[in-house]
Parts: C-alpha cells; sequence; structure tokens
C-alpha cells in the first residue's frame, strides 16, 4: 500500500516560491496567496483579510459563494454533473429559456469560456454571411475596434492591438478589420458587402473601463441594421449587472443581433460562456458543425439558472447604479489628489492614477499591503470592479484605503 506524502502547511511565500518553476509564467501576480473567501472578503493563508475589488474580472460579480449559487451548485453536485451534448440533459433547457428571456433574445450556445463564446460567434456569423447574407466563400469579414480584449485563442489574438498579446504567434486568421473604438464614420467605412459583423465590447474593460460617447451603440445598431451585417456585443465583462443594467447595451437602449456572455455568468464557481443570438442566426449551426464536450452541462446549467434567477430580481442591478454614484463621488473626491482621471459606469471604474505617486502595479502592490486587493491594466490604470454585493460601508472603506496610499505616495 502507498501512502500520500503528508506535506507540511506552506506559508504564503513559501507557495509563491513553488509555483516558480513549474507554473507557466503567462500572469504576473500580485504577491497574495488566496486560500478562503466569503463574500467581498478573501483571505490569506496567513488569515490576512483583504477586501476583493477586483471581484475576479467580473467573474465574482456575486461575491464569493454568494449562498443561493453554493446551494444550486452542491444540490446539483447530488444529481448528475456531465451527460456530454451526446445525451439530453434535465437542467440545459431551462437554462437556456432563461438566459432567452433575460436578454431578450431567442437562441443560446452554451460554451464554457469567454474565449469559447468569441470564437463560437465568430463561427456563426461566418456562417451566417455564407447561408444567409450570401457572401462569396471564404470572403466574409468581421470588423472590429481597436483596444479590444476578446480573448487569448489564435483566432482572437489575430485581430487584438496589443503587441504583447500577439507577437510570436502568428501566423494568424485572416478576415478581420481593425477601426478606431467609439469613431462611427471609421466603422462605416469599414463595413463592406463582404462584412458578416461588427464585434465591440460596449464598454473596453481590458483598455481601461473605456467607455464610448453616447449614441455610438446606437450608431453601431443603426449603421449594422442598414449594411444588413450582425452587431455582436461581447459583454462578457460589462454584463450581467456590472454596469448597473443587465447588459451594458441597455443605457442605449440596443439589443444586438448576437451577445457574448461569460464571467459572472458562471457565478464565480464554474466556467459557463454563451452566444445568445436572434434565431436567424444561430439556426444557422447543424449537427457536428460546432460543439464542447463540457458546454451545457447540468452543473454549469444549474449554476447559470441560479445566476440568471439572481438577476430576474433586479436587485444587482440596482445595488450597481446605487453605488456606483457613491463610487463615482468618491473618486471625483481625489482627482488631483493622485487621481489624473476616472471613467466610471455602475460598479465598475478605471481610475488614471498620477504617474509621479506610483505605476499601476504598485499602487495595486500598496493597496494590497492595505487589505485592499485591485488590479492593474494599462500602466498607471487600476479598475475598481468590486462584488455588487459590498456594502457601503465596505465601498467607502476601499475608498478610504486609495486615498490614504495616493496621499503617502505623494
Ligand atoms: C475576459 C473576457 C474575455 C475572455 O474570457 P475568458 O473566460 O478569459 O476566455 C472575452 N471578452 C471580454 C470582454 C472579456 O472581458
Amino acid at each position: 500500500m502507498t501512502v500520500a506524502p503528508v506535506r507540511a502547511a506552506r506559508s504564503s511565500a513559501e507557495l509563491i516560491r513553488a509555483e516558480e518553476p513549474v507554473l507557466a509564467h503567462n500572469y504576473h501576480p500580485l504577491p497574495v496567496v488566496v486560500a478562503r473567501a466569503e463574500g467581498t472578503w478573501v483571505e490569506d493563508v496567513e488569515g490576512r483579510r483583504y477586501l476583493d475589488m477586483l471581484a475576479g474580472y467580473s467573474a465574482l460579480n456575486f461575491g464569493h459563494r454568494h449562498p443561493a449559487l453554493i446551494e444550486a451548485a452542491h444540490r446539483q453536485l447530488d444529481q448528475l454533473t456531465l451527460t456530454s451534448r451526446a445525451f439530453h440533459n434535465d437542467r440545459l433547457a431551462q437554462f437556456a429559456e432563461s438566459l432567452a428571456e433575460l436578454t431578450g433574445l431567442d437562441m443560446v450556445l452554451p460554451m464554457n469560456t469567454g474565449a469559447e463564446a468569441v470564437e463560437s460567434g465568430i463561427k456563426v456569423a461566418r456562417k451566417w454571411a455564407y447561408d444567409v447574407k450570401g457572401v462569396a466563400p471564404d470572403q466574409a469579414t468581421i470588423v472590429v475596434a481597436a483596444d479590444n480584449f476578446h480573448g487569448r485563442t489564435t483566432t482572437i489574438v489575430s485581430f487584438s492591438t496589443d503587441e504583447t498579446a500577439r507577437a510570436g504567434f502568428g501566423p494568424f486568421t485572416p478576415g478581420f478589420r481593425v477601426v478606431p473604438y467609439n469613431d462611427l464614420a471609421a466603422l462605416e467605412a469599414a463595413i463592406d458587402e463582404t462584412t458578416a459583423a461588427v464585434l465591440i465590447e460596449p464598454i473596453q474593460g481590458e483598455a481601461g473601463v473605456v467607455i464610448p460617447d453616447d449614441g455610438y451603440l446606437r450608431g453601431v445598431r443603426e449603421l449594422t441594421r442598414r449594411a444588413g451585417c450582425l452587431f455582436i456585443a461581447d459583454e462578457i465583462q460589462s454584463g450581467l449587472g456590472r454596469t448597473g443594467r443587465t447588459l451594458a447595451v441597455e443605457h442605449e437602449a440596443v439589443v444586438p443581433d448576437v451577445l457574448l456572455l461569460g464571467k459572472a455568468l458562471g457565478g464565480g464557481i464554474v466556467p459557463v460562456s454563451a452566444v445568445v443570438a436572434r434565431r436567424e442566426v444561430l439556426q444557422v449551426l447543424r449537427p457536428g458543425e460546432h460543439g464542447s464536450t463540457f458546454g451545457g452541462n447540468p452543473l454549469a446549467a444549474a449554476v447559470g439558472s441560479a445566476v440568471v434567477e439572481l438577476l430576474e430580481t433586479g436587485e444587482f442591478q440596482r445595488r450597481a447604479e446605487e453605488l456606483g454614484m457613491e463610487l463615482r463621488v468618491g473618486l471625483t473626491a481625489l482627482v488631483g489628489k493622485g487621481v489624473q482621471g476616472f471613467r466610471a459606469r455602475g460598479l465598475w471604474a478605471g481610475v488614471d492614477i498620477d504617474p509621479a505617486i506610483g505605476t499601476g502595479r504598485e499602487i495595486s502592490e500598496r493597496l494590497m499591503r492595505e487589505g485592499v486587493l485591485v488590479k492593474d491594466t494599462h500602466g498607471s490604470t487600476i479598475r475598481l470592479a468590486p462584488p455588487l454585493t459590498i456594502t457601503t460601508d465596505e465601498l467607502g472603506q476601499a475608498l478610504g484605503t486609495l486615498e490614504k496610499v495616493l496621499t503617502e505616495g505623494a
């Protein structure tokens, strides 16, 4: 009989050192090792507590281990976890029905990660262009925006404008045209009879929470309708309550043809993503043309359904809107005191730190030492995106800590 070796409990520093030789270095995490979490708070190996102001890049919109989501997961773990799509499972119909109803669209293609939803949306748009629009074989184009972030697969980095994401990973997938974000004239000029779709983020999260001018999303909707091409909205980060609405496109009362969801759809428990679209679009897929072993699995469907149920109450959207106002008031007070400027919608802000005080990374590390977790995006920008369950007091605490860190650094 073999006995598994007992490993002594290791400290945060030891665990960080242990990762170095065995884990690919594709991330540069803050030096905190999380061991437990609940709601808005995480706790490290040594028992230090931190306010989570990143929320897994919005994968944790409902906080860590929301009781309703944990219960749904536990219940499903005791019943059925995986069937593959070779068979039906008794959870998938309800998930698709409720998600279609929540978004005002017709059909759902369940996948797992965000990048898979984006890849699937691209495939569906191309197929639609050939089968419905009548684009000549292999000629379909998709128009995207500069400074986009849609994921990390080979095809997706093919139309990234971030050299770090692309360099060394060619050859790239053709068929994409890049135009400046928030520029309707450039978009109109790039659309022609080969255009299958325009793919954009309603708010560019990774770019630093870049919010387009009012009217841009309506303009994209109008242009794509007139040109007879699809409007694909990547709401993987902006969607599901973050901006004070279920979807960020709702701020302009716009309904896209194709919606890409992920992150919070899995409730912070399992990876769940989806392409949600009008019937005319998603019906182009026939058996064998696309799929995923784990897509739409019963555990994912149960958690996803519970997420939709939380959003149906409207409570989280309301919280994001109300607390978002407090966030903006707090950040406005810091402008000129270490904050150069910020962009915010709902409980989501990109904060530009005065480079004289420190880089985004340095500010993130100082905040971490004071018990607040955030992450820098570009150079001197930090992103605030706390769980939508955060309280007024906790938000005030985070802003107070930010003020302290900025003043001390001055
Ligand atoms: C995170 C993200 C993705 C990719 O999701 P993964 O689950 O990391 O593959 C795609 N689009 C947007 C807007 C995102 O924020």
